[in-house]
């Protein structure tokens, strides 16, 4: 994989502007980390702050609506996204999923939305642990994959895919690496089945607990492209512990 390794914060539904000061405090770090590619995704309410606050990591959304503009009261438009100063999305992540109904063909829209308003994608997969229990894991996030990517146009170069098995978000409970390099390598097999060669070239992140003390072990992962963290992205120093490992 010719890229960086790609380090992202997924902020949920946490931070008001005093956060900026931790996205100030990993922006200076990142500078000094010129081999890592590094984002935070704030809520929506702190885009445009951040964007502001920082000069080289990325900022993104959490998630878009797939129209434009229109009568979706409470919704924010990709447009929107990147008015505010995003770079980039993260589309189909399991709260959504869960909490949200998203299915596949839902999160294909928002991604698809977030390209053609020229924002980069994070598309979601993971299993629950039912489904892994069951033996079905690979075949879920396999359909997932199929289901939830952007349509080819363009779309490879600014597409990430994110695996989160949904029993080890927020858990302290990660797969064994055996499990995430066998889960990873199915990933790139259906992307380059759908994109051809440039499939080869999709970053594909793990998410779920990664922490400063299994992220090196994680991001050494054949076909692991970086990590996408949840809780530990919420104070600079634990997050830059991840970026650090990279
Ligand atoms: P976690 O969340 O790092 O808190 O497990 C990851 C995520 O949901 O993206």
């Amino acid at each position: 994989m010719a890229s960086l390794p790609y380090i992202v914060g997924n902020w949920k539904m946490n931070g008001t502007r005093a956060m900026l000061n931790e996205a100030r405090a990993i922006d200076r770090a990142a500078a000094r980390l010129p081999k890592v590619q590094v984002a935070v995704a704030p809520p929506a309410t702190l885009i445009y702050r951040t964007r502001d606050s920082v000069e080289l990591i990325g900022v993104g959304g959490q998630d878009c609506h797939v129209k434009e503009s229109g009568a979706f009261t409470g919704d924010i438009s990709a447009p929107m996204l990147k008015d505010a100063g995003a770079d980039f999305v993260i589309v189909g992540h399991s709260e959504r999923r869960t909490l949200h109904a998203e299915t596949s063909e839902i999160v294909k829209a928002k991604a698809e939305a977030a390209h053609s308003a020229g924002l980069a994608v994070i598309v979601c997969v993971g299993e629950t642990e039912a489904e892994r229990d069951a033996g079905s894991a690979e075949a879920v996030v396999g359909a997932q994959v199929e289901g939830s990517v952007p349509g080819t146009d363009g779309a490879v170069d600014r597409l990430t895919v994110a695996y989160e098995p949904v029993w080890a978000i927020g858990t302290g409970r990660v797969p064994s690496i055996d499990d995430v390099a066998a889960m990873h390598k199915a990933i790139r097999v259906k992307l380059v089945a759908i994109y051809g060669d440039a499939g080869a070239q999709v970053r594909i992140l793990y998410g779920g607990s990664v922490k400063a003390d299994n992220a090196a072990e994680l991001l050494a992962v054949p076909e692991v492209g970086g990590a996408l963290v949840g809780g530990a992205s919420l104070a600079a120093e634990s997050f830059l512990a991840i970026v650090g490992a990279a």
